[in-house]
């Protein structure tokens, strides 16, 4: 059977999914999307998901065409109806369609369009987090508003295309000689003396829900926790490196433009820092 997306207001089959193509979205790249995970059919923290959504809404002046409770119900109808067990949740909201091309913000009569789809997807046993991942560093050529969850994604685009090519799932976007974040994944490392070393969250990077996550998680269990910008050097002679999403969880870098972290396999702190973040999950998925 065809899954079963959210537009609007209606649940259609995903052939008959469309917006305008005077959608601002389309023209401008004037939307805000965020991805949550499936796990057991449940929504893994979602909570904060729709926090950081009504703030990058916020950022933006883009008023949210339905209430963050309702949002979540149709997330979960959505999953029922495609009959999710492990994947992710995709929505996107956007400054609505208008009547042309206006580089102004429509009048008000004009709704914000809202879109949701699912996807089926291997997260706790992915044949990666248990391998570890390569990834390669590009130069980061983002605006200056990383923070804000914008669909305007074409760097990026391309950084995981460069990736792809180099047979790698992952690039570490580099701006003034530091690591910022991956192209969809927060990065971090573990020195030699066992800090778990993470960006600073601020314009520069987006505030991972997994990220905080970890990081909160780390903490409760007295590990030592770092934000601070790190180079490629130093990661390269770190213990360990990884990357968080909420579609990868936790998953190790085992090496970064072709040369080693570590022993070049997935560390300790990684496999330990996933399994509290996997049980994490799964307690309050809702
Ligand atoms: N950084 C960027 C640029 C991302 O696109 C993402 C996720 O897509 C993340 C970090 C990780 O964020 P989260 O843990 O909320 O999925």
């Amino acid at each position: 059977m065809e899954p079963i997306a959210y537009v609007n207001g209606s649940f259609v089959p995903h052939s008959e999914a469309k917006v305008s193509v005077f959608d601002r979205g389309f023209l401008f790249a004037d939307g805000i999307y965020e991805v949550a995970a499936v796990l057991d059919g449940k929504l893994v923290d979602n909570a904060s998901h729709l926090a950081r959504l009504e703030r990058s809404v916020g950022e933006i002046q883009l008023k949210l065409p339905e209430t963050l409770a309702r949002i979540e119900e149709i997330q979960k109808e959505l999953v029922k109806r495609n009959n999710i067990e492990s994947g992710l949740v995709y929505l996107e909201v956007t400054r609505g369609a208008d009547t042309g091309r206006d580089f102004p913000f429509p009048k008000a009569d004009v709704k914000s369009t809202l879109v949701m789809f699912t996807s089926s997807k291997e997260i706790i046993d992915a044949p990666s987090a248990k391998a570890g991942v390569n990834v390669i560093t590009v130069p980061d050529l983002r605006w200056t508003r990383r923070d804000i969850k914008s669909v305007a994604l074409l760097a990026q685009v391309l950084a995981k295309q460069a990736a792809a090519a180099a047979g790698c799932s992952e690039a570490w976007m580099i701006e003034d000689g530091k690591v910022t974040e991956g192209g969809s994944s927060s990065c971090f490392i573990v020195t030699r003396d066992d800090v778990i070393v993470t960006r600073k969250n601020g314009n520069e990077i987006l505030p991972g829900c997994t990220r905080k996550a970890v990081v909160k998680l780390a903490e409760e269990r007295q590990l030592r926790i770092e934000e601070r910008a790190f180079t490629v050097e130093e990661a390269l002679s770190a213990k360990e490196a990884f990357i968080t999403s909420a579609s990868v969880f936790v998953q190790g870098v085992v090496a970064i433009d072709g040369k080693k972290v570590g022993d070049g396999k997935v560390g300790p702190m990684t496999a330990r820092l996933r399994e509290i973040y996997v049980e994490f999950a799964k307690a309050t998925a809702v």
